[in-house]
């Protein structure tokens, strides 16, 4: 095949690469009809405190793709990231998160949950985010001080003083700053203390080995009482088991959010008193 294929014709990747990109490329030509078409689905995962009440959700996006069903946000979050589509994404989100908010605001029933929105890094650097945010909040009447946005450590130090400028601008009008996936990142320490973040979110990976890997069970301790000696509020992501649970009460991190309580639903089935399943 290689000599059919003529002497100047370099074999630069391997089928299964190929295929790998050819697979990509279909699904970012996808997704450029997934806003228009309505095929982008907000799901929602509870988060709870140590005394059992939902004290908000976090809004996780779904691709309802016609061919291929349900599909995760690892799988075309990058790939809007790459094209840029995220921009556009992001921007419908905001409002959709916001209208939610907004209904939950109007509901006695609903009305002390917090909202968190993730935020991506190409529309957080977008120089029009706030007035986006101020947009959606406008629109739709929701109250700034139940929406939180959460931000990566990437997204968050990759220029330090935009960060800065555009969370204060925001914080101004109420609207709270968790940083995601907190300890997985290459950050340095000093610079995230600058920022004025309301409450930081432990990563799950280190909260899966919670009490079976030494070093993971040393993390979470330590990043609690980082999160307490610095002011802000402290939640674990990914808390699956009840042991882990209690370990996170004994040791004074009283948010929770994972799949012992919930797993991410279509609003439908977001039930405040019950574990969605
Ligand atoms: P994340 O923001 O850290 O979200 C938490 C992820 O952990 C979610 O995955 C959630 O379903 C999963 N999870 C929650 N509890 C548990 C648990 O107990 N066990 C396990 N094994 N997993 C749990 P999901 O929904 O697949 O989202 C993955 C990532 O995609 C998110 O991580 C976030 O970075 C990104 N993402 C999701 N929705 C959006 C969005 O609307 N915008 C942006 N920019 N990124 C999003
Ligand atoms: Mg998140
Ligand atoms: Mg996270
Ligand atoms: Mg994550």
């Amino acid at each position: 095949a290689a000599k059919t294929a003529g002497r100047n014709t370099y074999r630069l990747f391997d089928p299964k690469m190929q295929a790998c990109i050819s697979e990509r490329a279909a699904l970012d030509a996808d997704l450029r009809l997934a806003l228009s078409e309505q095929q982008l689905r907000l799901y929602f995962q509870k988060q709870v405190s140590h005394d059992g009440h939902t004290v908000g959700a976090e809004v996780l996006l779904r691709w309802q793709h016609p061919q291929r069903g349900l599909v995760l946000p690892d799988q075309f979050i990058p790939l809007a990231e790459d094209s840029g589509q995220i921009v556009a994404i992001g921007a419908w989100l905001l409002l959709e998160a916001c209208q939610q908010l907004k209904l939950w605001q109007s509901d006695p029933q609903h009305s002390t949950l917090t909202l968190a929105v993730n935020v991506s890094a190409g529309q957080f650097r977008q120089s029009d985010f706030v007035e986006q945010v101020k947009h959606a909040l406008q629109t739709t009447g929701a109250h700034a001080d139940h929406l939180k946005l959460e931000l990566t450590e990437s997204t968050a130090l990759d220029n330090v003083d935009d960060t800065i400028s555009k969370m204060n601008a925001l914080k101004t009008l109420g609207v709270r700053f968790a940083i995601d996936d907190f300890g997985t990142g290459q950050s340095s320490l000093s610079y995230l203390t600058q920022l004025p973040l309301d409450q930081i979110k432990i990563d799950q990976s280190f909260v899966r080995h919670i009490g079976r890997r030494p070093q993971d069970t040393l993390i979470v301790q330590t990043i609690i009482g980082m999160a307490h000696n610095l002011g802000m509020e402290v939640i674990a992501e990914g808390v699956e088991t009840q042991a882990q649970c209690d370990f996170l009460v004994k040791h004074d991190c009283l948010l929770f959010q994972g799949y012992l309580f919930g797993r991410p639903v279509p609003l439908e089935d977001f039930n405040l008193n019950a574990a969605d399943k």
